[in-house]
Formats: structure tokens, sequence, C-alpha cells
């Protein structure tokens, strides 16, 4: 994790927020690099779950909403994580991690929770205090006055704009039950405990899908959407052994949920969550009819029957899926003059006759940087020319980048660090021929290629 996050500062994917002023802890800013990464899975997600799909449609909610909103969806009540305190070096935790991390499960009580036997703190101290109640949600002021009437909160996940929207939603799509209602947006949650670089942070980005279905198909669509999702992971480039499920057991469901499923990933600190995919019944949608006096019903117009419809929620966090792929993409290697690359060993020198490289080995699908074009020589004018036509032409399709300076084998390198899975080399050739070389990061190998066959070549191999 320290190479993965000393190289994601160094080329510009993360940085500290407000670094200059010493940073601000489960804040984290995302440089030109991380930016375009963040936006690949966003679009990613957008074209699977939306685009590619005639029965969901998008949304995009204000983050500070009416605060009857989570009261109804009992977030103001509940939305709380067990806190201790450690009396002896006033380190805080929240209770059920650090019960985890002892191999124990935290206690639930009538009155809230209390702490097994022999639970210590990182200290080693056993001076804990009881387990309190600590609510998530930021809160903050609308309007000039700072009185109770005025308490408004940041939202915690975007779901809840999507229910209370459902209405509207649904009188203008022409959409009918089962359909679904998706939203990309920023979640505040401040957290007791932010770790693990930005996989646990105060600010970060949701991509949530609401699915709407008849009661009683729930299971079949959650079934459904499990695998769907699933299967997505692979299609950002995340191999399939290192994502697994998490089925919760009957008493460790929320009240209202008949199922839910956690998508996990390997991490290097432990295997963690990347998305919940939870089957809430008609809880949300209820509790909203309920508080705001407004029908959630849907009449469903084949069976002539009124109900309020059940949900399916695959809900993701655009950052903790950030952190998978950029673990997922970190080699470090070692390179003969010829022949297949060896991994590197931690902390040592390549023998004899290798090189060192850092590759980011990213799917192309959600490369920051997709196609690099160089010019064999930068004070060859012609070389100069033909490079930047090729580069022109190619940045109308996708993120690109063009250099010209170094040696040419030292700016394949800083491009295999950022991940660029094509490079495209303007040489002498070219101009007699009219053909570039074609460098492929992860095989090294390079093709001639005609430039006329250059862009459809390198759509293929990107995708979408
Ligand atoms: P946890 O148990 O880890 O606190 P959660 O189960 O409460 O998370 P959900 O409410 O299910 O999380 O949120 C859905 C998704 O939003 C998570 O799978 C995760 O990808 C993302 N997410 C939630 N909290 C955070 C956070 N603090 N930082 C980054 N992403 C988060």
């Amino acid at each position: 994790m320290e190479s993965l996050a000393s190289l994601c500062k160094r080329r510009g994917f993360i940085f500290q927020s407000s670094e200059i002023y010493g940073g601000i802890n489960g804040f984290w800013d995302y440089g030109p690099l991380g930016c375009e990464l963040k936006r690949n899975i966003r679009d990613a997600w957008w074209r699977d779950m939306v685009l590619n799909r005639e029965d969901v449609v998008g949304l995009d909610c204000s983050i500070i909403m009416h605060p009857r909103v989570w009261e109804a969806s009992g977030h103001i009540g509940g939305f709380a994580d067990p806190m201790v305190d450690c009396r002896v070096c006033k380190k805080r935790f929240r209770a059920d991690q650090l019960c985890e991390e002892q191999n124990q499960k935290l206690i639930k009580t009538d009155k809230g929770f209390a702490l097994p036997e022999g639970i210590r703190c990182t200290c080693g101290s056993k001076e804990l205090t009881e387990p309190r109640a600590f609510n998530l949600m930021f809160k903050t002021f609308v309007g000039p006055v700072e009185d109770e009437s005025a308490v408004a909160y940041l939202r915690p996940e975007t779901a809840q704009g999507i229910f209370a929207q459902f209405g509207n939603v649904l009188a203008v799509s022409r959409q009918k039950v089962p359909f679904g209602i998706a939203q990309i947006g920023k979640a505040f949650r401040n957290e007791i405990n932010p770790r693990n670089y930005t996989f646990r942070s105060r600010e970060f980005e949701q991509m949530e899908l609401e699915f709407f279905v008849k009661p009683g198909t729930d299971p079949q669509w959650h079934d459904y959407w499990v695998e769907q999702r699933m299967k997505w992971y692979q299609s950002i480039g995340l191999p399939a052994e290192s994502i697994t499920k998490y089925v919760y057991a009957k008493d460790e469901l929320a009240h209202y949920a008949s199922a839910c499923v956690d998508v996990m990933y390997a991490f290097p600190f432990g295997v963690q969550e990347l998305e919940g995919i939870a089957a809430r019944g008609d809880f949300d949608l209820s509790r909203h009819q309920q508080f705001s006096g407004k029908s959630m019903e849907y009449f469903d117009p084949d069976t002539q029957e009124k109900f309020v419809p059940h949900v399916v929620e695959p809900s993701a966090g655009v950052d903790r899926i950030a952190l998978a792929v950029l673990c997922n993409a970190y080699r470090e290697e070692w390179l003969p003059k010829e022949g297949p690359a060896l991994e590197a060993e931690p902390g040592k020198q390549p023998p004899e006759g290798y090189e060192a490289r850092t590759v980011m080995r990213f799917a192309p699908r959600i490369a920051p940087i997709k196609v690099a074009v160089f010019p064999l020589l930068k004070n060859k004018p012609e070389l100069v020319e033909k490079s930047r036509e090729i580069f022109t032409e190619a940045r109308r399709r996708w993120a690109c980048f063009w250099d010209q300076t170094g040696a040419i084998g030292r700016r394949y390198r800083r491009q295999d660090e950022i991940g660029t899975p094509f490079g495209v080399t303007v040489d002498f050739q070219t101009l007699a021929d009219n053909t570039v070389t074609l460098r492929d990061r992860d095989s090294m190998k390079q093709v001639r290629i005609s430039v006329a066959d250059l862009i459809p070549e390198l759509d293929r191999r990107i995708g979408r």
C-alpha cells in the first residue's frame, strides 16, 4: 500500500485534501489522472446500468434535502455507529471493528451494544468505555439563522433522494414495474475512524440503483442483480478470483431486509466491501408515504392491482472501486532485454541485464489515459507534425497524451507507470509508408500498422 500511495501522489492520482495545511483526516482529492480514472469508473457504471438498459433511468438529486427525509429513512434515529473510547490513550474506535479485529463479535443488547469479555484497545489497555451511539450525519444550517428549525444534513447516501422522487420519476418516465432509478453522487459520513487510505472516507461518492419490483418477486431480482454486479467487476478488469460474495445470515439483516450480499475485494489490508446488494422490501417507500402523506403506490395496468413496490438496491462506492482498481493494477517488474518479465522482489535491485519497471495494468476501458503518441525525435519537424495529427485525431475519442521529450524507452516507462495501455510512435518509416508502431503496455510487443487502420484498431482494443 505504501508504494502504491507514493505512486498515486507522485503521478497525480490521489492527494491528501488541503495538504498544504497538514491535511484533514478522511478527505481526499483526486489529481489529473485520478479524476480521469474515477470518471471512467462512473461512466462504465452509467453505461452498463442505465444507458445499455431500457428498464433504468437516471436522476441527480440535491445533496441537502428536507430533514424529514432523514426522519423517514431512519437516519436521524438510527444511523449511528457504536463508538468506544480508550480511557488510557484516549483513542476512539468503532466498537464493531475493534471486536472484529480481535475475532470477537459486538454484543447486541436491549439498550444498545456491549463489548465482549477481553476486548482491548490497540494500546493494550482494557480501560474502554461502554459503546455509545454516534450519529454519522454531518449537520449544517440552511439560511441565516442557526437554530433548530434551520438544521439540515449532508446526505449520508444517495438512495433517499431516489425514494423521495419516486412519484415524479414514475409519472414522467413511462416505466412500468419492474424498473429502476439510478444516481451517482457525493455522500458524507462523519466516520469515527477513517482509515486504509481512501477506503473509509468522510466524503465519498456512491453509485446506487433502486430497482422497484412487484412484491414477491424480490428473491429472483435480488439473485439477478447479484449476478450482474459480480460480472460487472470483471468488465472493469478486476479478476474473478479477487471478487467474492459475503452473504448475510438472517440475524445480520436489517429488520426490513429479506436478503443482502456484499461484493468483497481482496485488498492488501484485507477482504473488504465494495458494494452492498440488499432486498429492502417496501420499507423506504412506505416510510416516505407515511411521513409525507403522499402516495407511493403503483398501479399495475396489466393486473389492475395497486401496491407499494419492493426494492432491490445495488449500492457501490466509486472511491472504493477506484482503490481496488489501483491495487489490482499495481505491479513492479524486472524486464530482461528479451523474453517475459519477472515479478520484482520487494526492496531488491534487478539482476544483471534486467531493468525495473513499475506498471499499472488497468483494463483499457478504465485506464485514465488510453493512448500516448510520440514522435521518435523531437527535433525532426516532419515527425512532430505527423504525430500531432494522429494525436489530434485520437483525442477526439479518448483521453490521450503527447510526449516528445527523452529517449523513447523512458517515454514508454513513464506511460507504463500511469497505466496507458497503448503507445503510438511516429518514426522515419512513417514518412515513407504512412505506418506507425503500436505498442502494447502489458506484452510490450510492437506491431506496425497503417495510419488509416490505427483508430479502428485502437477502438477495437479499448472497447467500451
Ligand atoms: P461500512 O459497513 O463499511 O461502514 P456500509 O455497509 O455502511 O459500509 P453502505 O451503507 O452499504 O455501506 O454503503 C454502500 C457503499 O458505499 C459501500 O459498499 C461503499 O462502497 C460505499 N461507502 C460507504 N461508506 C463509505 C466510506 N466511508 N468511504 C468510502 N465509501 C463508502
